[in-house]
């Protein structure tokens, strides 16, 4: 990567985005759903790669329907895409019906009332779209068991809603043989042959692994977008999406054994040599890395020292050659010698909390293939 120019002389650590991967792996999720529709969840900040970069790259690939959690989510990217589907999943919170209203969000409704609230403004306009959200079994949104059956009992509390929609989400799709996974695709099954009326949305990034029974009108792959692997144990088919470089701070020689960092966690050997990097918990590397990370110098790893900072992380540099023992030298913290995936073992998490954790301290820089 470049790091000469204004900006890379002052930045401390450079997090590298590659849109078009981002693109290849919509595409690819897109193969898998054809011809069925592929939309794509952009949640908290395209899982905080930066929505207002991201979205018009989902745009410019094909992808018409996208996800976001919050209203304010719905209303940033209606400014970023005027003529996008954009559904909000938390739903139709009381009073909140006028600012759909105005931005041309598409609520997710959770409940009968909030089905009720929708659908009689739908009645007094030409009809609104809405996607009724059925909880299977994660008993977290979306209409129970005894509210679906009256749903099913009642059909005409749907009038008003068009086009109208049924969703459902997966609880353990990165687990590819837990029952619930068939449990919920069965009892999403008899819900859409009880409301045949609705076009379904179904498998989130890992759902799309589990087989053609998982299946629906549009898909709502998020993660795996990001580079993500959504297959579990298997290769990661998607492509990588981020690179993260921290840069070297201050080089230590240790002469007599030494304490390293907070709570004097670790002890340096005497004769190493350790890099203090400039990136730490404030931006999102996880404290929970302490004693965990590795790091990689030009393809050889190297093992952190001591616990998180704030701002700072402590790597032994002993076994590095020389030539790469100094200040403004770059460490990969997130890439090819360790994808996200890898991070986050380490760290005891998920890709998705590495991703949203990504500091805002970072020289962000977005590759497409005219700027490399
Ligand atoms: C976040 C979310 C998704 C996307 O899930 P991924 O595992 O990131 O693909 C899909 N549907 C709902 C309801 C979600 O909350």
């Amino acid at each position: 990567m470049s790091t000469s120019g204004p900006a890379n002389d002052i930045a401390g650590a450079f997090l590298t985005i590659d849109l078009d991967a981002i693109a290849a792996n919509w595409r690819q999720l897109q193969g898998r759903t054809a011809p069925a529709e592929c939309g794509a969840v952009v949640k908290a900040n395209a899982y905080g790669l930066g929505i207002e970069h991201v979205a018009p790259v989902l745009w410019d690939a094909g992808c018409r329907t996208f996800f976001v959690a919050h209203i304010h989510e719905g209303i940033q990217l209606r400014e970023i895409l005027p003529e996008a589907g954009i559904t909000v999943l938390n739903g139709l919170i009381p009073g909140t019906a006028p600012v759909f209203l105005e931005h041309k969000l598409t609520p997710t409704l959770n409940s009968l009332d909030e089905i009720s609230n929708w659908a009689r403004l739908g009645r007094m306009r030409s009809g609104l779209a809405g996607w009724i959200h059925v909880d299977t079994g994660m008993s977290r949104l979306g209409l129970d068991e005894h509210e679906a059956k009256t749903l099913i009992a009642e059909p005409d509390r749907l009038t008003g809603l068009s086009p109208v929609g049924l969703m459902t989400h997966l609880a353990c799709a990165d687990m590819p043989d837990h029952p619930t996974n068939e449990l919920q695709r069965q009892a999403f099954n008899s819900y859409r042959q009880a409301l045949p009326m609705c076009r379904t949305s179904f498998a989130n990034s890992s759902g799309l692994f589990l087989g053609n029974e998982f299946t629906s009108d549009v898909s709502r792959p998020g993660v795996a977008l990001y580079g993500v692997n959504p297959t579990a144990e298997k290769t990661n088919p998607m492509r990588q999406v981020v690179e993260l470089h921290g840069k070297i701070l201050q080089v230590r020689q240790i002469d007599t054994p030494r304490p390293v960092g907070y709570g004097s966690a670790f002890e340096a050997p005497e004769g190493s040599v350790l890099a203090t990097v400039a990136v730490g918990y404030a931006d999102g590397f996880l404290r929970a890395l302490s004693g965990a990370a590795v790091g990689f110098i030009d393809g050889m790893e190297v093992p952190m020292v001591g616990r998180v900072s704030m701002d700072t992380i402590i790597f032994d540099i002993t076994a590095v050659p020389e030539r790469h023992r100094k200040v403004g030298q770059l460490i990969e913290l997130i890439g090819p010698n360790q994808p996200l995936d890898a991070i986050a073992g380490r760290a005891g998490t998920i890709g998705y909390e590495i991703l949203t954790s990504l500091g805002e301290r970072y020289h962000r820089h977005y590759r497409t293939s005219d700027s490399q």
